[in-house]
């Protein structure tokens, strides 16, 4: 049974609450809730509630530097103007997540701690190479430290976030201009549904050749992933009908999804290969 609740005001009064032995970290509650009632994890002997905390509420553009407060909602993602404009790949992930009232619960930082493979906010995150910034309670104050989205997550429901740490901001830098970027998710009905897979590619190109790829995906393996194999299948090439085959079969290959409720894993390479496809296809038509 929950014994304590802590509405926190600031970071350093969260680290300190999270602290004792048992305590949960609660952002909307949108994953902890669910599970809770249906007893799927034990309740929390304290629950630090960082709704409330200003500093983690705000989305900036400085020194060429985009950041994210952790409790930034979902649905602030998908309208803000410097989000749209330095990473429509993520105002529109955010966009396609569950319904209105999940969004407008649904932090961004509890997308990422939750790790579930599908967590929608993840791929964008990826392809933009974002660095997370977290802080837990240290012999002289707060204690911070950054860890790169690509080594946050450990496996599903598992991050590189040590005990008493708290997510307090995404960094990322906005996409170059004249870069080519999309992102989709596949799941068997259009709203309220999450992915069976999801696919993200950016592209730089000059005169046509592909100089610089990021690719990543969602529900096909135990983590999002970078799709370092897709992307080398890119890199110094056109985008002809032979380098997109290459590039789809690279993909299919790096994965290595699982069958659940949701799809088997056949028909999960095979939609990974689709989304990548049309991207690149779209990509060559610019
Ligand atoms: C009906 C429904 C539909 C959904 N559809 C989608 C969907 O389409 N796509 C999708 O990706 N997700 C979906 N979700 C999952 C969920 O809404 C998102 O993952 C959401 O972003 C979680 O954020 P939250 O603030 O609610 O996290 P919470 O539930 O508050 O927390 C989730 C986890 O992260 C930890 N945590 C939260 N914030 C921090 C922090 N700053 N530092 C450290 N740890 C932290 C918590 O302790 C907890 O373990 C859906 C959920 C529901 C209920």
């Amino acid at each position: 049974m929950t014994k304590t609740y802590v509405a926190a005001q600031t970071v350093e009064e969260a680290v300190r609450a999270l602290s004792q032995t048992g305590a949960t970290i609660f952002a909307g509650g949108t994953d902890l809730m669910p599970r809770w009632f249906r007893n799927l994890v034990p309740k929390p002997t304290a629950v630090v509630d960082i709704k409330g905390v200003e500093q983690l509420r705000s989305i900036k553009l400085a020194d060429g530097d985009v950041s994210v407060g952790a409790c930034v909602l979902m649905s602030e993602l998908e309208t803000h103007s410097i989000i749209r404009a330095a990473a429509p790949i993520l105002a529109e992930a955010a966009a396609r997540i569950a319904c209105p009232q999940i969004r407008n619960r649904a932090t961004v930082g509890g997308n990422l701690c939750n790790a579930s493979p599908a967590a929608d906010a993840a791929v964008p995150l990826l392809l933009l190479d974002a660095v997370l910034d977290v802080a837990s309670s240290g012999s002289k104050g707060l204690a911070t430290r950054e860890i790169p989205i690509a080594e946050f997550f450990r496996g599903p429901g598992s991050t590189a976030l040590r005990p008493g740490e708290v997510l307090t901001c995404i960094r990322f830098k906005p996409l170059p201009t004249g870069s080519f970027c999309a992102w989709d998710k596949f799941g068997t009905r259009p709203a309220m549904e999450i992915a069976v897979a999801s696919v993200g590619v950016v592209l730089h190109r000059v005169e046509g050749r592909v100089v610089g790829a990021r690719v990543a995906y969602g529900s096909v393996a135990p983590i999002p992933l970078r799709g370092h194999q897709a992307e080398s299948a890119l890199i110094g090439r056109l985008l002809s009908d032979e380098v997109v085959d290459l590039c789809v079969t690279a993909a299919r290959k790096e994965i290595s999804p699982i069958t659940d409720v949701r799809a088997s894993e056949g028909y999960r390479r095979e939609i990974v290969g689709v989304l990548l496809r049309r991207m690149l296809e779209n990509a060559a038509g610019f």
